[in-house]
């Protein structure tokens, strides 16, 4: 059912009106393809909506939630209030030198059309992150990473709208407070801000190519790339992914489930001793990075399927949805996985989804 709530009287300076949909399912709009219904559900396409959709925010009194391309959420019951999709659209170049270029891409543009024209352009700092789905207002979210790179690389500042306050602020890298998977944004400022855009430094020449990780560097000599470019080094991620990933289109998933656990180094001593092929690397923290699939692996679960959930035959890390699966399906069964590893490795696994809903409503 479509409403198209008319602009109030008291607010004439906006000549918008925004479509509020009612009674929404959101199966279309999360990657895990999860089927339920939001009471209320509107696309942001500009700005300008802003006061209008703050506005409406205050008068109903429903609880509001942000939503960009969905690839990072899992819905476990209903919606009561109003879905906002992040939907601006807009990018330009802000400044330049000899060296860099300053690109400002607004929230509502796709992660990888992003990524692709940084290519054709020949702008260096985000190729590594090539296939993540999602939108660029969002990649601050989690610093977004893949392949020995994180967006914090090459994140120059963003823009937020407070949304108790409807003022605009900005943030630079700093106050961003990014981590592994982590930023102000997914922690105190969770809810509070909705970022509208966000500008990228990169590099115009001399790239600073990044090619040490996994079996990147294997696969360009493989292909015979022996000097490999901005294009070289995307289309081998492209390819690596494309062959460990399964793809939301064909299979329900947020990608990663969990992230990568830190433990002392004392912990993971006594691990190898008894593992010793357990994968780690220090960590800045002073700790060891070690990895979560491999943990669910030796715990029993890569290949699992209970009813339509399931942990990925290929990687263990991805708890996937094969059609009919509830939110609180997926949950439970990533209950089950973090209370197995911690019954036998000690080992706490953090979620990198967000959950959505009330728990097992
Ligand atoms: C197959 C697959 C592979 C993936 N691989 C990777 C990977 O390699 N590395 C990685 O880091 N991630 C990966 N992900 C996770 C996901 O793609 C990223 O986290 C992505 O940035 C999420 O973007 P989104 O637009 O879909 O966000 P959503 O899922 O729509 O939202 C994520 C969170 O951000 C909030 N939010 C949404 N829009 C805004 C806004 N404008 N302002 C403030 N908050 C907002 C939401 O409320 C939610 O809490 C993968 C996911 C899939 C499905």
């Amino acid at each position: 059912m479509l409403f198209v709530i008319p602009l109030p009287a008291y607010n004439p300076a906006f000549f918008y009106t925004m479509e509020i949909l009612r009674n929404i399912s959101l199966k279309k709009y999360n990657t895990f393809g999860i089927d339920v219904k939001s009471a209320y559900l509107t696309e942001l396409s500009s700005e300008k909506e802003l006061p209008y959709l703050l506005n409406w925010i205050e008068k109903s009194n429903l609880p509001y939630y942000l939503l960009s391309g969905g690839s990072n959420v899992l819905f476990v019951s209903d919606y009561p209030g109003i879905i906002i999709r992040v939907n601006m659209k807009g990018i330009q170049k802000v400044d330049e030198t000899d060296d860099h270029v300053f690109i400002q891409a607004m929230a509502g543009e796709n992660w990888e059309d992003f990524v692709d024209l940084c290519l054709k352009n020949n702008w260096g700092g985000i190729e590594n992150l090539t296939l993540i789905p999602g939108n660029v207002g969002t990649s601050p979210m989690q610093n977004i990473g893949a392949y020995g790179m994180e967006i914090k690389d090459s994140f120059h500042h963003l823009k937020a709208l407070e949304l108790k306050t409807g003022e605009i602020k900005t943030f630079n890298s700093e106050q961003c407070r990014f981590g592994y998977r982590e930023s102000f944004f997914k922690n105190e400022g969770r809810d509070k801000y909705m970022i509208l855009s966000v500008c990228f430094r990169l590099s115009r020449r001399n790239h600073v190519l990044n090619t040490t990780y996994g079996i990147i560097s294997q696969e360009l000599e493989k292909i015979g790339v022996k000097q490999p470019g901005l294009y070289d080094v995307a289309n081998v991620i492209r390819s690596i992914r494309r062959s460990k990933l399964p793809d939301p289109a064909e299979l329900g998933n947020a990608g990663s489930f969990f992230k990568n656990p830190l433990i002392t180094q004392g912990h993971f001593n006594t691990l190898v001793s008894e593992y010793p092929e357990i994968p780690g690397f220090p960590d800045v923290s002073g700790n060891i990075k070690t990895a979560a699939a491999w943990f669910i692996d030796k715990a029993g679960w890569k290949g699992y399927r209970d009813g339509d959930s399931g942990v990925h035959k290929m990687q263990a890390l991805v708890l996937v949805n094969y059609g009919k699966a509830s939110g609180n399906d997926i949950l439970s069964l990533s209950e089950k996985i973090q209370k197995s590893v911690k019954e036998k490795f000690d080992v706490n696994l953090e979620r990198e989804v967000n959950v959505v809903g009330d728990f097992y409503s």
